[in-house]
């Protein structure tokens, strides 16, 4: 295609907007560990965004350096497009929200919320009209005359979030916030979660450790692994196209293969278990094992099965029909897997180390 010599300037009202966070090429080191390393991303206005990786993996450096808690060793940090890379903490349009929120003991659950707008220097009744605002978007209308300590520790949380969006930063950087809830109101508490971000329409940068919940709430997701991205993408391009082997195992479960030099995986619940004697489909891959394990998990029930050419691979199914007594049978028989030949993704090996 040929090039134009001089391309008018597009007018700004065209240009796409600025992402909300940029990073580029970023680096932060503690003395020898390498905490982030090389990290680039763009988070698109209004997104909800997750960094994704085990523990240790520099998911929470890369927010305090966003926040301004850290000051990288290089690289650079945009927020809207301007470079705030040497900007302090206070004047980034971001706010965090914790694990472990401190709310103020002392004050009631309405001056909490409405403390930042007071350290600002907003007037009273304006203060108070948008902190009862917020209060209504956690669904804590009514309770902005009690004290912090005659709440639960789902409605502290939304305390906790309160205080963060009634300043209405630019991004939202939520570190963790569920880890410290039981299952069912961390689970439930993910939907509120993302519901809030719906109709805020506020960008949201969330760390988690838990895949599960980051494929629930995210539109994308960045896994991490020792400090450094491993794969960007939809919740559905991450777990159905996984790109790397770590990937594969960190999100769902490992199901790695090796066949004539080749790695690929297949998800649990895409590969059907049939008696070793039943024949072959035709177009679909084949493999035959023996099942090793047997864990029967309620709705559903997994089987390690060892396979003939080697390696193994882990099926699920459904409880539909069967009993925990007649899925534990199903120890040490002879099985043929089958799959779909485009449920196999090809990934590349895992990184050998950092240099
Ligand atoms: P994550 O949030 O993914 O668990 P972190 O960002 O907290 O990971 O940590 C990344 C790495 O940096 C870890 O090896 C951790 O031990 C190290 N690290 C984090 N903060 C500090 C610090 N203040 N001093 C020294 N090492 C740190
Ligand atoms: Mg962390």
């Amino acid at each position: 295609m040929a090039t134009q010599a001089q391309a008018p300037a597009e007018p700004a009202a065209e240009r796409s907007p600025a992402p909300d966070v940029r990073l580029a090429d970023l680096r932060k080191t503690y003395g020898d560990v390498l905490a982030v390393d090389r990290v680039d991303l763009e988070v698109g206005q209004g997104e909800f965004f997750t960094l994704l990786g085990p523990s240790g993996s520099g998911k929470t450096t890369t927010l305090r350096l966003i926040a301004g808690f850290e000051r990288p060793d290089s690289g650079s940090i945009e927020l809207g497009g301007v470079d705030v890379s040497s900007t302090p903490p206070y004047l980034r349009d971001v706010n965090t929200v914790f694990q472990d929120y401190a709310l103020f003991p002392h004050m009631t659950v309405l001056e909490n919320v409405a403390y930042g707008l007071r350290v600002k220097g907003i007037a009273r009744a304006e203060r108070r009209q948008k902190a009862e605002d917020a209060l209504r978007m956690v669904r804590l209308e009514g309770y902005g005359a009690r004290k912090p300590i005659q709440l639960s520790g789902g409605q502290r949380q939304r305390v906790a979030l309160a205080r963060a969006i009634v300043n209405s930063p630019r991004v939202l950087l939520l570190d963790e916030p569920l880890g410290a809830l039981d299952l069912k109101l961390r689970e439930q508490m993910q939907i509120e979660l993302k519901s809030i971000q719906n109709s805020l329409g506020m960008t949201f940068l969330y760390v988690t450790h838990d895949q599960e919940e980051a494929l629930t709430m995210s539109d994308r997701i960045a896994v991490f692994n020792e400090g450094r991205i491993e794969q960007i993408g939809s919740p559905e391009e991450i777990y159905e196209h996984p790109a790397t082997e770590f990937v594969a195992g960190f999100v769902g479960v490992s199901n790695v293969l090796e066949r004539e030099g080749r790695r690929f995986t297949v998800r649990p619940e895409k590969i059907r278990m049939r008696p070793e004697e039943e024949p072959q489909s035709p177009g679909l891959e084949s493999e035959t094992g023996q099942v090793r394990e047997v864990v029967y998990a309620g709705m559903i029930t997994r089987y390690l099965v060892d396979l003939e050419r080697g390696g193994e691979l882990t099926v699920i199914r459904q409880n539909l029909e069967t009993t925990s007594e007649q899925v534990l049978e199903e120890r040490g028989r002879r099985v043929r897997l089958e799959w779909r030949p485009e449920h196999t993704f090809t990934i590349e090996a895992g990184r050998e180390s950092h240099e």
